[in-house]
């Protein structure tokens, strides 16, 4: 038996004890372990050497597929040349660059870039921003921030006071004051097989009209929503909401954050969901397919009016006293440049568009299927929802995850919701199998 350094025995190297996982049954895992070992475009190689094919690009994040060879190019000569310049009051040229690049491709209302190392992190950066600018322009009674019910926003104490996921929140105690929430838009028995954008429920967008009146526009700083709930099970906006939201909250001088950290990137076939619905958020939270999830990142996109509210005290002064070490750090800009030119290359942005009536012709022949009870997409986002077993919510699609792991597949599971968010090299042969798969083991679960 091998001793550690203080004459304990060791633990061995694959003990899987030590590592407390995120977001998973850590009991249900460490009996039934799914290890991932390699990846390569569209697929995992498991721990057993079986060909696993993503259909999540790993969490909503793979956007050009696995080990680009471009992508590991940069990362790996960016980690020879400089490995980390400090954030704080220093500066190195691929930040620039990065923001630069970012700035040409998104709507034109947008033209500086705050760098995070996550979505949680861009979220809370996002509402801090929000806080501040109001704060900048005398207005710092606007505190109260305005999140949605079934909401996610990641995981820090801003994310979670503002997102509306019951799981998330409810072990944690009060989060912060002043939180009110906008309700969902999940309406099944009016928008159920809506291929696309529901018909029902812009109306919802009507309640922000009712919280203001109750709490009083001049309390308001922000409201956050994102423009396709995924973590939520996919919930997709009903057709003129976000442009309800759009409308109210210019009207009262509340500013709108689009919270794009699944919906960045193409996923829906346009760099971001505000090109897709043709609506300006005042902020876009992103990080997941900044990089094709290869290194940590994320960036706040804002307009000139949000940063500029910042640049008006003394010149020596920190504008914003908000950052993390590693925003903007030299291997993740490199890795990000090197994945927004992957997009550019092989027009991976319009190839979402041009693939999106197969995936949603694919998905919606599930419809018959044993246990379907809805079937939604968009973009390249597809959902696939199940008849819970009574008494037993979460079980019946679990089962399903477990079996089509083992039939060579990835997919994710958000209570009876079966998500999908593949890679945007995605093929037909590929949406194929997926769905293929997704049947067989479908039809033969209890
Ligand atoms: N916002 C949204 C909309 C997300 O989907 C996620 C992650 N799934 C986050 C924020 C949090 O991102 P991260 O896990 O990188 O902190």
């Amino acid at each position: 038996m091998s001793l550690d350094h203080t004459g304990k025995p060791a633990v061995a190297p694959n003990d899987l004890s030590a590592f407390w996982m995120p977001f998973t049954a850590n009991r249900q895992f460490k009996e039934n372990p799914r290890m991932l070992v390699a990846s390569k475009d569209m697929h995992y190689t498991s721990a057993d050497g079986r060909q696993i094919l993503d259909g999540t690009a790993g969490l909503w994040c793979c956007n050009a597929g696995h080990c680009r060879p471009k992508i590991v190019e940069a990362i790996q000569r960016s980690a020879a040349e400089l490995d980390y310049a400090p954030a704080f009051q220093m500066g190195h040229p691929a930040a620039f660059e990065l923001a630069n690049r970012l700035v040409d491709m998104a709507p034109d209302a947008f033209n500086h870039i705050f760098f995070t190392n996550s979505g949680s992190e861009s979220v809370d950066t996002a509402l801090k921003i929000a806080l501040a600018y109001h704060r900048a322009r005398g207005e710092g009674q606007r505190t109260r921030l305005i999140g949605r019910e079934k909401g996610y926003h990641g995981v820090g104490f801003g994310g979670i006071s503002v997102g509306g996921l019951v799981n998330n929140r409810r072990v944690f105690g009060t989060l912060l004051n002043g939180v009110d929430h906008l309700p969902h838009t999940y309406l099944p028995e009016e928008n159920r097989w809506s291929k696309g954008l529901p018909e029902h429920g812009a109306w919802l967008a009507e309640d922000l009209e009712r919280k203001i009146a109750l709490h009083g526009a001049d309390t308001i700083a922000a409201v956050i929503v994102e423009p396709v709930a995924g973590s939520a099970g996919v919930i997709l906006p009903p057709k003129g909401y976000l442009e309800k939201l759009r409308a109210i909250t210019k009207k009262h001088g509340i500013l709108l954050i689009f919270d794009e950290v699944i919906t960045g990137f193409g996923r829906l076939g346009t760099p971001f969901a505000a090109d897709f619905f043709g609506v300006m958020p005042d902020m876009m939270t992103t990080a997941k397919g900044l990089t094709s999830g290869t290194v940590p990142m994320g960036a706040v996109f804002t307009t000139a009016e949000v940063h500029d509210a910042f640049m008006t005290g003394p010149e020596h002064m920190i504008e914003l006293f908000h950052g993390y070490t590693y925003s903007g750090s030299p291997i993740a800009c490199a890795a990000a440049l090197a994945t927004q030119e992957v997009y550019r290359e092989e027009g991976l942005f319009q190839r979402t568009a041009e693939i999106a009536p197969y995936w949603e012709e694919a998905l919606h022949s599930l419809k018959g299927t044993k246990h379907v009870i809805d079937i939604r997409n968009l973009g390249l986002i597809g959902a696939i929802e199940l008849e819970p077993i009574a008494g037993e919510p979460t079980k019946r699609a679990f089962s399903a995850f477990l079996k089509a792991y083992e039939k060579g597949i990835l997919i994710r599971t958000t209570g009876d919701i079966i998500a999908m968010s593949p890679p945007l090299i995605i093929g037909k042969e590929h949406v194929d199998q997926l769905v293929g798969t997704i049947k067989d083991v479908l039809e033969a679960l209890d």
